[in-house]
């Protein structure tokens, strides 16, 4: 039995478990893949304040890992199946676990294009990872798909490798921020397709072609290249509270400026929450605030 379950070690989990581990609460993290989560598909962050020159993402889990680990909270490495919201307990892969109050931190994971050709060359070209999958693709020719900051910082990462960096966008133009763009556009490496979309990802056994159309003339035409990278936005991972705390149409889950859900005693923080800004500062933030609405529950509960 413990005081406190945080499902989800990503930035917002591991700062509502620094905070509760400073309230000196008993705490079990539990966390379905690697401590990190979706940060670390990002090499380097420019906007964490306190670096100047970026922070890159793996140094930065590393010491919040640390910070919690100090405070002798353990994080198990096992899914969660389930959750009895009332009973705030949760089923994993290798057990059953009970606490007086939980804190949902389970992020998000990209979403697919949806294209022919996509599931079959993931991992032959297609990724939704270029800190992982780039250094493959040296002196190559590779495309992003995509208009946001993730597809931004990540295109000027490809081009320390490929040969050139075509981006894909169904617009006219993109929603990174503007600094971002004023990089993209200074990199000569990099190519802009606009009112454009990926139909086709083409390749036997490898990606070899993509099929582009032309959305202002309907033409469409395929272009060599070797790796796709898909950067279009991503999807809460809440499959698991789906009709037991209230999310929105997209499956974010609803919670208050406390972080508080709608089943007391169950909070909700980062990525897979409902909100206006979805960055690390803000995951901390909010894993912060969780913690100490959580804290205040427990006490109000004694
Ligand atoms: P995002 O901001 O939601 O952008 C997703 C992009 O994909 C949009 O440009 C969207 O086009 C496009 N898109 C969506 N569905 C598509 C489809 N089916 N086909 C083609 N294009 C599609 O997502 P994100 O870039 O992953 O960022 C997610 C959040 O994390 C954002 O709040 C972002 O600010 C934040 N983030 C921040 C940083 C940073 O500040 N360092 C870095 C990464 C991410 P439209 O523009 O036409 O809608």
């Amino acid at each position: 039995m413990y005081d406190l379950l945080i499902v989800g070690a990503g930035p917002a989990g591991l700062t509502a478990a620094l905070y509760a581990g400073r309230s000196r609460l008993k705490t079990l993290m539990l966390e379905k893949i690697g401590v990190g989560g979706r940060i670390l598909m990002t090499e380097v962050i420019e906007n964490f304040p306190g670096f100047v020159d970026g922070v890159h993402t793996a140094d930065l889990i590393k010491r919040m890992q640390g910070q919690v680990t100090n405070l002798g909270i353990n994080i198990a490495l096992e899914e969660v199946l389930e959750i009895d919201c009332k009973l705030k307990s949760v089923k994993t892969n290798a057990g059953t676990y009970s606490a007086d109050a939980v804190i949902i931190a389970t992020g998000a994971h990209p979403r697919k294009l949806g294209v022919p050709g996509e599931d079959k060359l993931t991992g032959r070209g297609v990724s939704y990872c270029a800190t992982c999958d780039g250094p493959l693709f040296r002196d190559k020719f590779v495309a992003i798909v995509g208009g946001g900051n993730a597809m931004a910082e990540e295109a000027l990462y490809l081009t320390r490798f490929a040969k050139s960096v075509n981006i894909i966008h169904r617009r006219d133009q993109l929603r990174a921020s503007a600094i971002l763009q004023e990089k993209l556009k200074e990199n000569k490496k990099i190519n802009f397709i606009l009112s454009s979309v990926l139909t086709e990802i083409i390749g036997s056994g490898k990606v070899e072609a993509m099929k582009i159309k032309d959305l202002n003339t309907s033409r469409e035409k395929i272009i060599p290249c070797d790796g796709i990278f898909i950067y279009i936005g991503f999807i809460p991972d809440t499959v698991f509270v789906k009709d037991k705390l209230k999310l929105d149409e997209a499956g974010f889950i609803i919670a208050g400026e406390d972080m508080s859900t709608s089943c007391d005693g169950i909070f909700a923080c980062g990525d897979c929450r409902k909100k206006t800004l979805y960055q690390v500062i803000t995951a901390c933030g909010d894993g912060a605030v969780a913690a100490d609405s959580a804290y205040r529950y427990l006490v109000s509960k004694k």
